[in-house]
This record gives C-alpha cells, sequence and structure tokens, in this order.
C-alpha cells in the first residue's frame, strides 16, 4: 500500500519549482493531486502526466479560493492534503531602505495572505471529515537573517509560519494537523530569478550553507510528502526546517 494511496491533495503553486515536484512525488505515492497556479497549460500538463486535476486559481482571491475548495470536494469527494506552497520572491532588492510599500504589500498578498485564505477556505472541508493535513511553505528566513536583505519576503513567511503555530494547536485534537515547511535555498525558477542579476547575492547565500549546495526541488518535496502522510501523524504545529543545515550552524 503506497502512503498517500487515493489521498485528495490540493498543492498551490503546482505548475514550478517545488510545487511541481511535489505532485509529482505525491502522485508517485498514490495521492490523487489537484494541482493549482495561475499558469493554465502547467497545470493541465501535469495533471495529465499524474492523472490528477488541475484548477486555475490565484491564491490571493478569497471568492476564487473558496470556490476552488468547494470543486475539489464536489468532484473528489474530499480533501485530505493542502499544500500550501504557491509564492513569489521580490525581483528587486528587498533591503527595508529600498522596498516601496506597494511591493511590500503585494509580497505580503502572495505569500501570507493566501495561505490565510487557504486555510480559511480548507477546514470546513476537513472539519467535516474529522481529519486532515495541512502544509504550508514558510522558509528558513522564518527563523533567522537571511543576510540577503529580504524584508518583505522573511517577514511574510515569518507570519506563515506563527500562523501554521496558531493553526497546528487549535485544530489539534480535530484530527486535522498543520504543519510549516521551511525549505533553505532550493534550486527553483524562483531563485534562479533572483539570483540571476545578482552572483554575488548567490555566493553570500551558499556561504552560510553547510552542506554547500542548494537542495533541489524533489528533496524538499520528499519533505512535503512525509508532512502530508501518516508517517507524520504526531506532528503538527510545527517547523519543518529542509536546508542543508543553515539554521543549525
Ligand atoms: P516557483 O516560482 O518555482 O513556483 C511558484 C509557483 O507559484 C509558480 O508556479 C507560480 O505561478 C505560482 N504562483 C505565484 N503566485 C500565485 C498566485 N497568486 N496564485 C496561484 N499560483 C501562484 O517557486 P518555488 O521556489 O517552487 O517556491 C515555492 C514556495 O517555496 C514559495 O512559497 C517560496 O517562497 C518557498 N520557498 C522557496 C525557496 C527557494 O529557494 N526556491 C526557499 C524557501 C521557500
Amino acid at each position: 500500500m503506497k502512503r498517500l494511496q487515493d489521498r485528495v491533495a490540493v498543492i498551490t503553486g503546482a505548475a514550478s519549482g517545488i510545487g511541481l515536484a511535489s505532485a509529482r512525488r505525491f502522485a508517485q505515492e498514490g495521492a490523487v493531486v489537484v494541482g493549482v497556479d495561475l499558469n493554465t497549460d502547467a497545470i493541465e500538463a501535469l495533471a495529465k502526466e499524474t492523472g490528477g486535476a488541475a484548477i486555475t486559481c490565484d491564491v490571493t482571491d478569497e471568492q476564487t479560493v473558496e470556490a476552488m475548495y468547494a470543486q475539489v470536494v464536489a468532484d473528489h469527494g474530499r480533501v485530505d492534503v493542502a499544500f500550501n506552497n504557491a509564492g513569489i520572491s521580490p525581483p528587486e532588492d528587498d533591503s527595508i531602505l529600498d522596498t516601496g510599500i506597494e511591493a511590500w504589500e503585494r509580497v505580503q498578498k502572495v505569500n501570507l495572505t493566501s495561505v490565510y485564505l487557504c486555510c480559511k477556505y480548507v477546514l470546513p472541508h476537513m472539519r467535516a471529515q474529522g481529519r486532515g493535513s495541512i502544509i504550508n511553505t514558510a522558509s528558513f528566513v522564518a527563523v533567522m537573517g537571511a543576510a540577503t536583505s529580504q524584508i518583505s519576503y522573511s517577514a511574510s513567511k515569518g507570519g506563515v509560519l506563527s500562523m501554521t503555530r496558531e493553526l497546528g494547536v487549535q485544530f489539534a485534537r480535530e484530527g486535522i494537523r498543520v504543519n510549516a515547511l521551511c525549505p533553505g535555498p532550493v534550486n527553483t525558477p524562483l531563485l534562479r530569478e533572483l539570483f540571476a542579476a545578482d552572483a554575488e547575492r548567490a555566493r553570500r547565500r551558499l556561504v552560510h550553507v553547510p552542506m554547500g549546495r542548494f537542495a533541489e526541488a524533489s528533496e524538499i518535496a520528499a519533505a512535503a510528502a512525509f508532512l502530508a502522510s501518516d508517517d507524520s501523524s504526531y506532528m503538527t504545529a510545527s517547523t519543518f526546517l529542509v536546508d542543508g543545515g543553515i539554521s543549525g550552524a
């Protein structure tokens, strides 16, 4: 028996990077994966590949998120796993001295408000089922300084971590687990775009990784599959760091 056999798993940001690798991993482990993203072509191709489904959704839009979860439950009968993973990194310098209010608010909206909305609208379904696993993608920068001056990004991920703890504690007795997955730097389009314009920034970050390399998305997907599955049945409200040793150094 595969450990995610027939589990209905919604993954946001499934068109790329960590979300894409996780969709593939979850499907290999038996899950019915519903890929959610703005990039319709990519998630439809993914659904063909995995035998799952695709829903185009802007996770910052309240009505769309509510409708997305209603559709998942109407189509599949339930939702066992919600991997709230979609996120952005500010393209330009994100130092507090340079970041404008618009860029700040955009990052909070995509990285933090979206997680609030996805949790808010999946929780009633999970409560009715009496079980569920929610995984929110935070980052190692939620627990320590990043050495790359990412003020809006770090603040948004700190918010995700705090919200995860609150929810994990609040719903622990209802069979719903809520955990924060905190990757170190991962070799995805998000990271490559961030460093493309600034090789020095990449070097500064790599210096802080004891393993001396960035993660591959599949390594984060493996951790997400663990959190999604009953192998992590005694874990909730946790800060699950997968960071090549950064936070321990
Ligand atoms: P990515 O850019 O490869 O993928 C992000 C996906 O999110 C894209 O497919 C994008 O279309 C989607 N997305 C963005 N805004 C959306 C919206 N409003 N509605 C729906 N979908 C939207 O990035 P990634 O590196 O795979 O990052 C995934 C998550 O991991 C993010 O939350 C990111 O902050 C976090 N993270 C990444 C790293 C890293 O180094 N790559 C490290 C720590 C945490």
